[in-house]
């Protein structure tokens, strides 16, 4: 293949013959711009055009192929008036009619007392057959170019399916033959097909409409694939060459023998991954993946301690004020017989303190700094950073993990944390660029949350038990039902359940929403976790990671509307201590069957990645919650679920090729999914 040949898949839509300025912007509106999109802007359905029906056997609104004689062409001068043309078979009439077309142009494709093919749709209209505006009206010589089953795509206003066709024609039909970047074994052996044949198939069958064709399989792998490529090739720019960090864990082995606790196993081989990476001379890009409460803060400070005692800078960062906050109160804690000298900075610290506490990073005398996204400021200079932490980072895309990997410069390693187990099948497309440590366990002592369903109207029922956990000293979540993404439904169903509880504990209870300032609700959670209220109704805005120990009750509402993994992690808000804790799950009477069974699972399993990988199951991965920025939405042909097995083998496949060998073969894969080509840098 030439590259000339190859290259007509990256050019401009504007290249193709008949493609105008006009029609380059009704295609962009698609989101069709260089002649790649059209290849990948698949057909979803086709019309039916391929027999010819005599005029008697029409259905009313259907699309009809009909071969007719032109009778007669009128042309009435009163405006509103259409065009008519009378056409017949030998089974009866038919009017084709035109709003808005030129006289000229209309008698050159109705010759009078010729046969002709029309297609279009059939309508009645004052006791007469019509079609107005047909789709094709052609020569009886061109039939075969109508008389056929025509693709069908998605289009907008400017684009109607003929016009659109020319160009999907002259693509498809003038495909180069590419030097497919699979080999052909590996394409067979695995149900696919080779490039050429998948896009020539998906366009010319019904193959596009079935995702477990041969053809479809195909363009989902390598879209899997491209990601995953690129994925590894992020990892490789972020793990560079760095000095290795010296310790000797003096300072971590004082602070683990003060702990109220031993470590559990997962925390302690977590640790020494985390210490490995520390050590060696490639930057650390790693994320602990632990379930709600499993422990991942201590490790992180431990860690902090390893790279103070190597003499670097290290930064804690977390979503949230109050988090931090709670981060900054436990690291001053286990650090507190230590000479280390620790700071908070957040977007609510004074500018005389923050003026006071830049400088003390400048000149090395803050070892760790704690706070929120405020630790970023371009204004910040640390004067020998070497660890970068961040918690609950969930959140984050994979674009902004690679902004965040390269703040520290080039000694710095970054450490990752998320509450949010992912099933296995998504790990790799979430967090490819990473490695990855997994905290299972939890620690020992906990005591398993009670999980109980009820019905709603025997809500009544629950205000005694709530009287008798305040009585206990225990604090009460009271979680909203998450009406649909709308805010304000969310926040009127929120303050009229806060009005019911307050009748009933009244000056007990505080309210949280979606619509409150950060500052608000950072005071809210503040006067809870202080114990100067006892009862929180919220919606679902409440960060996980805050540790409220005396919280030991959530009442979830509508509990049907939520997802598993989401009620997983609302329900690990509670049980943090060493009380017993429970969930109560509040649901309308009539549940799906869906729902009984997302109850029971949860009433029975509190391992939060089995939890995500049933969720996956029973939801689907669009739904997976707190992954709207990750790689998942990067897919646009593959399915989590329905290719599950085209992903653990892209995985495999992925990390035994060789991209050196194979550059330009993967340039091409990685081009058409948009992805930013590899170039490989001498490494230094
Ligand atoms: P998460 O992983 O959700 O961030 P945290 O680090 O906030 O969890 O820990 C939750 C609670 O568990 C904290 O109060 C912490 O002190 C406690 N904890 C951590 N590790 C252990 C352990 N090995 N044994 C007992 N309690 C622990
Ligand atoms: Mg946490």
């Amino acid at each position: 293949m030439s590259l000339q040949k190859k290259d007509f898949i990256f050019q401009d839509v504007n290249k193709l013959k008949g493609v105008g300025k006009q029609f380059t912007k009704y295609l962009k509106k698609k989101k069709i711009e260089k002649i790649k999109d059209i290849i990948f802007n698949l057909p979803y359905s086709e019309t039916d055009r391929s027999k010819i029906s005599k005029i008697n056997e029409v259905e009313i609104g259907k699309i009809h192929s009909l071969r007719l004689m032109v009778k007669k062409l009128s042309f009435p001068r009163i405006r509103n008036l259409p065009n008519r043309i009378n056409c017949e078979d030998h089974t009866g009439k038919i009017d084709i009619v035109y709003f808005n077309s030129r006289e000229g142009y209309l008698r050159k494709i109705y010759p009078l007392n010729k046969w002709i093919i029309v297609s279009g749709k059939v309508s009645y209209f004052k006791s007469k057959l019509q079609i107005t505006n047909p789709d094709y009206v052609t020569s009886l010589e061109n039939q075969d170019y109508v008389i056929k089953n025509i693709p069908k795509y998605k289009l907008t206003k400017g684009l109607n399916e003929k016009k659109y066709r020319l160009i999907s024609e002259q693509v498809t039909k003038n495909l180069p033959q590419v030097d497919d970047w699979l080999e052909e074994s590996f394409v067979n052996s695995h149900g696919m097909l080779n490039w050429n044949n998948a896009i020539e198939k998906l366009h010319n069958s019904e193959d596009s409409k079935n995702n477990q064709s041969k053809s479809y399989r195909r363009l989902a792998f390598d879209e899997i694939c491209a990601n995953f490529i690129t994925l590894s090739e992020n990892r490789k720019r972020v793990k560079k060459i760095k000095k290795n960090k010296n310790f000797r864990k003096l300072i971590a082995n004082n602070i683990i023998d003060s702990l109220s606790y031993k470590l559990t196993s997962d925390q302690i081989k977590v640790l020494n991954e985390v210490n490995f990476d520390l050590r060696s001379n490639k930057r650390m890009f790693r994320i602990i993946q632990g379930d709600v409460g499993s422990g991942k803060t201590i490790v992180s400070l431990l860690a902090i301690a390893n790279v103070i005692e190597s003499n670097y800078q290290c930064a804690l960062m977390s979503p949230t004020e109050i988090l931090s906050q709670q981060h900054f109160k436990l690291a001053k804690e286990i650090f507190d017989k230590e000479n280390i000298n620790i700071e908070f900075l957040s977007g609510k610290t004074e500018p005389k303190k923050k003026k006071k506490i830049l400088e003390g990073l400048k000149n090395g005398e803050v070892n760790l700094l704690i706070g929120t996204h405020a630790l970023f400021q371009k204004k910040i200079n640390f004067r020998k950073l070497g660890f970068v932490v961040i918690d609950e980072q969930h959140k984050f895309g994979v674009k902004q993990r690679l902004d965040l990997a390269d703040k520290g410069g080039s000694n710095c390693d970054v450490l990752l944390m998320s509450a949010t187990p992912i099933p296995r099948t998504m790990m790799m497309s979430i967090y490819g660029d990473m490695d990855i440590s997994k905290i299972t366990e939890k620690p020992a002592f906990r005591k398993k949350i009670i999980t109980l369903s009820k019905p709603e109207k025997k809500i009544d029922e629950l205000w005694i038990y709530l009287k008798s956990q305040i009585k206990n000293k225990n604090q009460i979540f009271w979680v909203c039902p998450l009406i649909d993404e709308s805010k304000i439904l969310d926040y009127s169903s929120a303050k009229k359940k806060f009005d019911i509880v307050n009748k009933i504990f009244p000056g007990d209870v505080g309210l949280i929403h979606g619509a409150l300032k950060k500052e608000e609700k950072d005071e809210i959670l503040k006067n809870f976790l202080e114990r100067k209220i006892n009862i929180l109704v919220s919606t679902t805005v409440i960060e996980v990671g805050i540790d409220f120990p005396n919280a030991n009750l959530i009442v979830i509402e509508n509990a049907n509307k939520f997802g598993l993994s989401q009620l997983h992690q609302l329900r690990g808000r509670v049980g943090r201590g060493n009380k017993q804790a429970t969930c109560i799950l509040l649901y309308k009477e009539s549940l799906s069957k869906n729902a009984i069974k997302r109850i029971k699972i949860l009433k029975n399993h509190d391992d939060g990645f089995y939890i995500a990988e049933e969720d996956l199951k029973l939801r689907g991965f669009g739904d997976l919650s707190g992954f709207q920025q990750s790689g998942l939405k990067n897919f646009k042909f593959a399915n989590p679920i329905i290719h599950n097995d085209l992903f653990k083998l892209a995985e495999r496949y992925v990390k035994n090729i060789d991209h050196k060998i194979n550059q330009n073969r993967y340039n091409f894969l990685l081009k058409l999914f948009d992805k930013a080509e590899i170039i490989h840098v001498q490494e230094v």
